[in-house]
């Protein structure tokens, strides 16, 4: 079956994560810029990562046939500089035309500290100015909740922001309700540990239903999996769910979300004269 993977950090990942990808189906994937491993130097480092984002990754991933399109910021982890932040965003703007840029992401908080809020919000405000879609990154384990309450009121306090227009990811049971029920999309991390698995994630579904609800691999320089999405895709079947339930969870949701950036198309990126389509057409999807 066809998917997106909402959520995959492939600078990380070698060239056969993306073959064993393209055969179990994946179409396309979004990249939201995170942190090293390591804290950079410079605001210089930033931009030679925002070029690997815009001009390597694209091209690697279509030789496997996938979209590859992405998000950029300075990672919660990093925003902790509040002076390398600023200088980070000052280069922002110029990438954001770029054919394969998404929007701002993936910003949030990490320790939930008072720099990384103030990070947090001077990308916010970036996003508002260029009218970009936003993809948030909330805390793991014992912040989860305390980042994500901050990380959703904080949003609502800016009336120019359609929450229709804002991915907050990682969500688990106890944090989803309050994304939801505030207009926001979601997305449930497929993450073999610290995360949700495929089974607590088909939980979340069957209790909460599909609407704006995506999954990811969020496959990293962690213990993580590429083909996290067609292993739930499995386990859905498994549980005895429907192909049509399936489709719009790893496919419809995602192109119902990225599909408001008039960037995002799935035809295949080599194929001459068909990489553009006006807004009013329908997604297609390549091969
Ligand atoms: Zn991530």
């Amino acid at each position: 079956m066809e998917y997106i993977d909402m959520h995959a950090h492939m600078v990380s990942r070698t060239t056969d994560d993306y073959h064993q990808m393209a055969l179990t189906g994946c179409v396309a994937v979004t990249e939201p810029a995170f942190w090293a491993g390591f804290d950079r130097g410079s605001a210089d480092a930033f931009e030679d990562y925002f070029r690997q984002l815009t001009e390597f990754e694209p091209n690697r991933a279509a030789q496997h046939g996938i979209r590859h399109y992405t998000w950029l910021c300075l990672n919660p982890k990093e925003g902790e500089n509040r002076e390398l932040a600023k200088e980070v965003i000052e280069r922002i703007p110029k990438f954001l035309d770029r054919p394969t840029v998404l929007g701002i992401g993936e910003i949030g908080v990490n320790r939930v500290t008072r720099n990384e809020i103030a990070t947090f919000h001077d990308h916010v405000q970036l996003a508002i100015e260029h009218n970009q879609l936003i993809h948030i990154h909330t805390p793991h384990l014992e912040d989860k909740y305390k980042g994500t309450r901050l990380i959703v009121d904080a949003l609502l306090q800016y009336p120019e922001i359609d929450p229709q227009r804002v991915m907050v990811d990682h969500a688990e049971e106890h944090t989803i309700e309050m994304i939801l029920e505030n207009g926001f999309w979601t997305g449930l991390t497929l993450y073999p540990q610290t995360k949700v698995t495929a089974e607590r994630a088909i939980d979340l579904l069957e209790r909460y239903g599909l609407d704006r609800i995506c999954a990811a691999s969020a496959c990293d320089w962690g213990h993580s999996v590429p083909t996290a999405v067609p292993e739930l895709i499995l386990a859905l079947r498994r549980r005895g769910h429907t192909n049509e339930l399936i489709r719009r969870v790893v496919y419809e949701n995602p192109i119902g979300f990225l599909g408001q950036s008039p960037k995002f198309d799935l035809l295949p990126r080599s194929a001459p004269g068909r990489s553009a389509r006006s807004s009013e057409a329908p997604v297609e999807v390549g091969v």
